[in-house]
Formats: structure tokens, C-alpha cells, sequence
């Protein structure tokens, strides 16, 4: 087969919708949904668009940020159905809910091994209320002054809100004041109240979601934007999720980045009980990712690859499918793990500029908010991680590694 037989297996519909996306017009939802299904030659002609697009819009560096994810407590009341994380609070084998000084050590050795940001996350506590949000800044910005918080979903600031009975934009910035930096746009799944009355009926609802961000937008407080995928949404929802998070976006410019996330089945109710998908399949992932790209440009440039749910090989595909960021190191995953991920708690900086490397694009640590912190255009330039090697079980002779050079954390503490 000559290479003008494979362009013309594509889909004269499948060519015009990309043809429009790359000279910058602006894509309909009814073409995002076409484009979700795209196979065969439309599949391979997608991502080489989206990949075209990312190289115009972000160039061949790929992103990263050196992080630690927090959840201070997995007692949770919500009861979503995709959930594998909460416990009831007298599950006394596993419930938890740190005190202050557990995550204040947590953000001592989040710094020590190079982070800038920590993300903070939990259940929600019937016995919490909003001054306990107010009390877990305060104590890190206390601790860390310099130390950037990424903290507290929208359902969890839905959460203090109500308990607080000040204003939302009051409350917001009442948190902003105490140390908050930016805000994790998680409790989205999918921006439709009929799938949402399946995943989780008590649960924000969409107009919520969008109240709360729409709001913290107009205060300066600026997040990131999710979609859960892969169990009982149709294209059509994942499309028109897409194109409200645009016209937020349009409107307030606060999105950091789009991160879409694959449903994880193994250990939840929506689908061992409830029918839902196994979440998606590879190709499902990759059109995922190659969609958001061509439909959000140029509003949201920054499309993440989330490595807990994809692992690292899918995600280096990922990336030649349309995205620039590969998230945060986390160092201390746990939600997609109770959930049933196999792809671990933590990604090492120096794995991420391997990973990147690979791919023949150049790895650049950034902070929360997308500043560079260090651009490693030259591999042998290469710092050591922070990280502790991984311990290594030798069944032969032994051999060993040089010890890491250590360097001073970036973020001092105190
Ligand atoms: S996803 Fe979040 S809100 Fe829902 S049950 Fe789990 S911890 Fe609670």
C-alpha cells in the first residue's frame, strides 16, 4: 500500500474537523464527539494532529512538577461509587485523620526530597468543618512559608462553605488568606447531572462545580480542571464537559491545565455492582488525550497526562498524542491505588526526565502554576534525585550503586 492509499482511508468528515482545529478555528461539541470515535486511519491522523498542535502551542518541552499529595483524612460520608478510598470513621483497622503535626512532617520530608508544592485532599468528615480547612493551612504556611498549597476540591470547599455561612467568595478568600495557592479542580468527573446522580447522587451537582470555580476564578485563586472517563458516559458527556470547561475558561482565564482521568474499576461498586466499564481501553485514552488538545486550544494549553492512571508507557504515548505535562512526582498516591491502580505511589524526578528523554523531548520542572524552575536541556547535565534510590533484591552477586549526591531542597523550610 503506497503512503496516498492511507491518507485516503481518512474520512473526508474525520479530515475537514482536524483541517478546522489546526488552522486555529474553533471545534463544535458535536465534532468532539465524532472525533472520540475516530478509528483506523481517522485514529492515527488525530493524534498526529493533536501532536502537531502541542508542538505549536507548547514546543517539545514536556513539564513536570516535583509534589506531594496529602489526604489528611480518608473518612469520607459522600459515598461515591467509584470510590475505593473512604472508610467509615469507626473503621478503626483503617480509618484515619492525621493531626497536625502528621502533615506537617509530611511537608517537612515532601521539601527535603525537592518538593514545591504539596496537594492536599480528603474525605469528607461529618466531625470537620471549615475552620479545620483554615486550621491545615495556617499550620504548613506557619511551618513553610514558601511552600505552594494546592489544596481542597470543590466538594470540599462545598463542604466549608455551607458550614462556614460567610459568602463564597468571602470564604474562598478567607482560605486564600491563610495560605491557600491554588485549587485541585477534582469532583468534576463528568459535568452532567444525570451521570452524576449514578457516580455519586450526593455529590455536588455540575452547577455547583462550576459556582465554585467560576468564583474562585474571580477571586484570583486559579485551578485545574478533571474529567473522569471510561464507565457509564457516553462521548457526548466527555464532549460537552469539554466544551463547558471552554467557555469557563473563555470567560475567566483561571484554568492552570486540563488532566483527564481514566476510571479505575477494579476495587468499587460502579462496576462490580453498578455495570460501568473497566474504564477505558488504550485507544480511548490516547483519543482522550488528542481530543482535549485540538478542542481546547488556545484557551487551555496545558494538557496532563495522568501516569497514576495510564503508567509510564502509555503515558510517554500520551505525549506524542498531544500532551506536554506528565503531573507530579505525588510521592504518596493512594486514592486511584484503594481504587485498584497497579501503577504505584510515586514517579521520581529523575524517572520523569528519563521518560521525557525517551520520547526525544526535553523535560523542564515547573512549579504549580507553570513558571519554569529548571529546564534540563542537556542530558548529562542531569541533577541526581532527591528521591532514595529504590531498594534492589540481588539474587547473585551483589553490585552496587553510587550513592545519590544529595543537594539542598529548593523550598526551605521554615
Ligand atoms: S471520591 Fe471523595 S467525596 Fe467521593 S466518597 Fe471518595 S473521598 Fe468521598
Amino acid at each position: 500500500m503506497m503512503l496516498d492509499q492511507l491518507n485516503h482511508a481518512v474520512t473526508p468528515r474525520i479530515a475537514s474537523i482536524l483541517e478546522n482545529a489546526l488552522a486555529g478555528r474553533e471545534m463544535s461539541v458535536d465534532d468532539a464527539t465524532l472525533l472520540l470515535d475516530a478509528e483506523g486511519a481517522d485514529f492515527h491522523l488525530l493524534l498526529r494532529a493533536a501532536d502537531w498542535a502541542r508542538e505549536q502551542d507548547c514546543g517539545d518541552d514536556v513539564s513536570y512538577v516535583v509534589c506531594r499529595n496529602i489526604n489528611f483524612t480518608n473518612v469520607c460520608y459522600v459515598g461515591c461509587s467509584f470510590c475505593g478510598f473512604a472508610r467509615h470513621k469507626d473503621d478503626l483497622a483503617e480509618a484515619y485523620d492525621h493531626p497536625m503535626e502528621v502533615l506537617v512532617e509530611k511537608c517537612r520530608d515532601a521539601i527535603a526530597r525537592g518538593a514545591s508544592e504539596v496537594c492536599i485532599q480528603g474525605g469528607i468528615h461529618p466531625n470537620k468543618d471549615h475552620g479545620h480547612y483554615r486550621e491545615i493551612l495556617e499550620t504548613i504556611r506557619a511551618a513553610f512559608p514558601k511552600l505552594h498549597i494546592h489544596a481542597f476540591s470543590p466538594e470540599e470547599m462545598d463542604f466549608g462553605h455551607r458550614k462556614s455561612g460567610m459568602a463564597l467568595d468571602e470564604y474562598l478568600g478567607w482560605l486564600v488568606d491563610a495560605g491557600l495557592g491554588t485549587m485541585p479542580g477534582t469532583a468534576a468527573e463528568i459535568l452532567d447531572d444525570e451521570i452524576r446522580d449514578v457516580l455519586s447522587p450526593k455529590k455536588l451537582k455540575s452547577a455547583r462545580w462550576e459556582e465554585i470555580v467560576r468564583t474562585a476564578h474571580g477571586i484570583g485563586l486559579r485551578s485545574s480542571s478533571t474529567l473522569m472517563y471510561g464507565h457509564i458516559e457516553e462521548r457526548r458527556h466527555i464532549a460537552a464537559h469539554l466544551g463547558l470547561l471552554r467557555e469557563i475558561q473563555k470567560d475567566t482565564g483561571g484554568f492552570t491545565e486540563f488532566v483527564p482521568l481514566g476510571f479505575i474499576h477494579e476495587r468499587n461498586m460502579l462496576y462490580n455492582y453498578m455495570g460501568a466499564r473497566p474504564g477505558p481501553s488504550m485507544s480511548e485514552d490516547l483519543r482522550m488525550i488528542a481530543v482535549s488538545r485540538l478542542f481546547l486550544r488556545p484557551h487551555i494549553t496545558n494538557i496532563q497526562v495522568s501516569w497514576v492512571k495510564m503508567g509510564h508507557k502509555l503515558g510517554q504515548m500520551a505525549l506524542m498524542a498531544g500532551a506536554n505535562d506528565f503531573g507530579g512526582t505525588l510521592m504518596e498516591e493512594s486514592i486511584s491505588r484503594e481504587s485498584g491502580s497497579q501503577h504505584g505511589e510515586n514517579t521520581t524526578a529523575e524517572e520523569f526526565r528519563r521518560l521525557i528523554r525517551e520520547c526525544g523531548r526535553v523535560p523542564v520542572e515547573r512549579s504549580t502554576l507553570y513558571g519554569t524552575i529548571q529546564r534540563f536541556d542537556d542530558p548529562a547535565l542531569d541533577p541526581p534525585s532527591l528521591e532514595p534510590a529504590p531498594a534492589v533484591e540481588l539474587s547473585g552477586p551483589a553490585r552496587f550503586r553510587e550513592p545519590r549526591a544529595v543537594r539542598e531542597p529548593k523550598v526551605a523550610a521554615g
